[in-house]
């Protein structure tokens, strides 16, 4: 037993360090993508003076930490959004690795890493740029039927027979398009009653992905979920702005209502907080609540 926690911290480390290479490897797709340029190559370079960084001075987290987030090669100050992406990313690592090897199980860690992976590219590509990247959205929906197939306990099914493949397979599409049907259609009818784009077509596809990942009762928990996180991040940053703003001329970008705020991070959020052990509460809920009224009406 005590050889086996050791092993839990050990195996918990291991997804600290992944983590922080996955996040500082985030880092660079949340620059390059947008700019369509190559992940892979050239190798890190400065994003200001696009010279090459030694090796030593990339490593995830300490090298920010050691240079007080200064580039070495020239005068850019490095966001201090490089540092957190690696540790929020890191920390989500290791939270999968930890459920992995305390279930027996490498289903949940490499779905888990993956899953948070995407998200987390998503929750930065999106803030920054207002978009969306297909690859992700899309990309991130076609892993989702992969991994169901591959890992049917990912719907909770147990048994890897092609029955439970087929059945995982089948719950993932559902979720994919339950999910994206119905955050299209609350689009359609903001669009009609606000007169305006309240949803981009971006996010009808990441709902997509959300829904393959995490079913259709996951991507329905997403929508609403996300709201609700909006809700909790935009209002007190909006009572501060007004609180702020008397006693200076401007505040740059204020955010205010009726401004076009991107709801990607905070589908993203919700997601994740579903994904990472929300999803046995929801079913629960749905299960106590909403089936007995379906079989009302269905009766
Ligand atoms: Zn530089």
């Amino acid at each position: 037993m005590i050889e086996y926690l050791g092993d839990v911290h050990l195996i918990t480390c291991f997804g600290l360090l992944f983590g922080a290479i996955a996040g500082s490897f985030i880092n660079v797709c949340a620059f390059r993508i947008p700019r369509n340029k190559s992940v892979v190559f050239p190798p890190s370079s400065c994003p200001k003076c696009e010279q090459s960084i030694a090796w030593y001075r990339n490593i995830p987290l300490l090298s920010w930490l050691a240079q007080r987030g200064r580039a070495a090669c020239c005068s850019f100050n490095i966001p201090a959004r490089y540092f957190w992406v690696e540790l929020i990313t890191s920390l989500s690592f290791a939270y999968f690795f930890r459920l992995s090897i305390l279930s027996l199980s490498w289903d949940i860690g490499i779905v888990g890493c993956v899953f948070s992976f995407i998200l987390i590219s998503v929750i930065i590509i999106d803030l920054e740029t207002m978009t969306i990247p297909d690859r992700f959205s899309m990309g991130g929906a076609i892993i989702g039927l992969i991994f169901s197939f591959a890992y049917p306990s990912l719907h909770s099914f147990e048994g890897v027979d092609i029955f439970s493949r087929l059945h995982s397979l089948f719950t993932s599409l559902m979720g994919l398009l339950i999910g994206s049907s119905v955050l299209y259609w609350i689009g359609a009818f903001a669009y009609r009653i606000f007169d305006r784009d309240a949803l981009g077509e971006g996010d009808v596809k990441l709902l997509g992905c959300i829904g393959a990942f995490c079913g259709w009762k996951g991507a329905i928990f997403t929508i609403f979920g996300g709201a609700m996180v909006g809700c909790a991040m935009l209002i007190p940053l909006m009572i501060f702005q007004k609180v702020k703003a008397r006693g200076v001329d401007t505040i740059d970008n204020p955010v205010s209502w009726g401004q076009e705020v991107p709801f990607g991070p905070y589908l993203a959020v919700a997601a994740l907080i579903f994904f990472a052990g929300m999803n046995e509460f929801v079913d629960k809920w749905l299960s106590v609540k909403l089936v007995p009224i379906l079989n009302v009406i269905g009766s």
